[in-house]
């Protein structure tokens, strides 16, 4: 073996090792592992990290067996995947990168064409995450998210722990948001290890299309339908009510941003434009009042004092003659249990709600490109606490 740097030109160098093996020596065809003899050597050369500032590639002459059953094939070697123009360690490096900052951004940084690092990411995810154990998955969430600005949606399912220990786990991605969806995810089940049957509790959102989905597809989970979304229709509530003024002449600048959310979110001035709006209009001031108490429904201690609670809020929609606060009275009348079912595991919305953000994030961070695939290897990859077992220094689990 003999190793040197050579200069390439003025940007590059290059870092070799030549490997030669002995005339007549046998080696193991790396499908089968069968000694068999040598048939001759290519020339392959790998990306390796950076030598200072210098992209450094491994280049050696890799001898090709010739196995009686599989044919001429490449002996495999120790620092790179079969197939792939990196080293191991390159590849670990641009894992590590990939979590924390765009891949665009890591294409620049390491001077290489970013459809050769989705590749990489493609690779670890899917191997990863084929690897993936589901066999003590007891709790979902099931959601849709906008996979493009306003467009397009996917489905996300993620693990909920019900005794809220573990961080939720993003399980599943797939585009789309109908019933089939759920049945998607239920049939990737047994390759993890796992069977519909276990999956007790699935917390979803009031449409008719998961509703149909878990009911056929995971006929033993409770369905949870969870604060987050019935809180964002009280916020669609509210906005309506908003609207209707504006619609009839209301002033209602910066009225969108200042009546959305908790008040904590709010800056000192947008506080003070919905407390003035909420006193102006006194439509506004019911529908902020209704949206928060509906809130406080999750704050107490049992189902059975909830209801109580809950039955107070919908008698005082009724007679609110607020039209969307009337209607959303009778959303949640049809579907009380569901909604109730919150209790006694408490399944939080945390859950979805951080990988929702998480999601965002890497739709972000995926500006730019089309592909369903690379938006959900992203996605898995900072989302779905994979253990991409690469031998490398650069990967800790976890
Ligand atoms: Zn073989």
């Amino acid at each position: 073996m003999r190793s040197g740097l050579e200069d390439g030109g003025a940007e590059s160098k290059f870092l070799y090792v030549d490997i030669e093996v002995e005339a007549g020596a046998q080696m193991p065809c790396p499908v089968c592992a069968q000694l068999c003899p040598l048939y001759d050597h290519e020339v392959k050369r790998w990306r390796h990290l950076n030598f200072w500032q210098h992209p450094t590639y491994l280049s050696a002459r890799v001898p090709r067996v010739q196995c009686p059953q599989h044919q001429v094939k490449q002996v495999s070697v120790p620092w790179a995947r079969p197939e792939s123009g990196f080293t191991l360690m390159f590849e670990a490096f641009v894992m590590a990168l990939t979590r924390e900052m765009p891949v665009s951004a890591v294409a620049e940084l390491m001077a290489e064409h970013d459809t050769r690092l989705w590749r990489i990411v493609r690779h670890y995810v899917a191997r990863a995450h084929e690897r993936q154990d589901w066999s003590a998955v007891q709790a979902v969430a099931i959601d849709d998210t906008a996979t493009r600005k306003g467009h397009r949606y996917a489905t996300v399912v993620v693990e909920i722990d019900p005794q809220q220990k573990q961080p939720a786990r993003l399980l599943f991605m797939t585009p789309e948001r109908t019933a089939a969806s759920v049945g998607q995810f239920v049939a990737a089940l047994p390759a993890h290890g796992a069977s519909p049957a276990q999956v007790q509790l699935a917390a979803i959102d009031m449409s008719a299309a998961y509703q149909k989905g878990v009911r056929a597809h995971l006929p033993k989970a409770q369905i949870v339908f969870d604060r987050f979304h019935v809180m964002q229709l009280a916020g669609k509530a509210l906005d309506e009510v908003r609207k209707q003024l504006q619609h009839e002449g209301a002033e209602m600048k910066g009225a969108l941003w200042a009546l959305r959310g908790n008040e904590s979110r709010l800056s000192q001035a947008q506080l003070e434009l919905r407390h003035d709006l909420c006193a102006r209009h006194k439509e506004l001031g019911r529908a902020m009042a209704l949206r928060e108490n509906l809130q406080d429904t999750w704050e107490w201690p049992g189902a059975a004092s909830a209801e109580i609670h809950l039955q107070a809020w919908c008698s005082w929609a009724v007679r609110s003659r607020l039209g969307p606060f009337k209607k959303l009275a009778q959303t949640l009348k049809s579907h009380w249990a569901g909604i109730l079912a919150y209790y006694p595991h408490r399944i939080t919305s945390a859950a979805i709600e951080s990988i929702n953000s998480i999601i965002q994030t890497a739709r972000r961070r995926a500006r730019g490109f089309r592909n369903f695939e690379n938006l959900k290897a992203i996605c898995y990859w900072m989302a779905g606490r994979l253990d991409l077992q690469i031998p490398s220094a650069f990967t800790h689990p976890g």
